[in-house]
């Protein structure tokens, strides 16, 4: 197995986990661009939001979830934070294991750059 998230999710990659259920996993970037950093991936490998079909509403529901638990349990919840999702090189999407950045903890910018 080469994808790293698929390592992590299946607990053959370390990683700051901070949440696991039998759809999604949430565990800290290890570079992260704000106090509060936290990726959220399905623990089925699928590509990008580009491979989401309509089987995966679910999921998509569970992430989210996850998303508005862990903004409350960071303490980013009322300050405001940012949940983002890259697809394809452009959008500068690093690795090709779906993910959505939880990013909180300070003054966001708009447009992203
Ligand atoms: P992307 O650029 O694809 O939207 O985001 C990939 C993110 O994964 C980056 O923010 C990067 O820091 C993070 N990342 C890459 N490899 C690892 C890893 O092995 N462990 C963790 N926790 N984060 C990683
Ligand atoms: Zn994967």
């Amino acid at each position: 197995m080469s994808c790293i998230f698929c390592r992590i999710t299946a607990g053959e990659a370390s990683a700051d986990i901070l949440y696991q259920d039998d759809l999604v996993t949430a565990f800290r970037d290890t570079n992260p661009q704000a106090p509060t950093h936290i990726l959220i991936v399905p623990n089925e490998h699928l590509a990008s939001i580009g491979d989401v079909r309509p089987e995966h509403d679910g999921l998509l529901v569970r992430i989210f979830t996850v998303a508005n638990h862990l903004a409350t349990q960071e303490g980013v919840a009322q300050s405001g934070y940012r949940l983002v999702t890259n697809r394809g090189a452009q959008a500068g999407q690093s690795v090709y294991h779906l993910h959505f950045h939880l990013l909180g903890g300070r003054r966001m910018t708009w447009p992203p750059g």
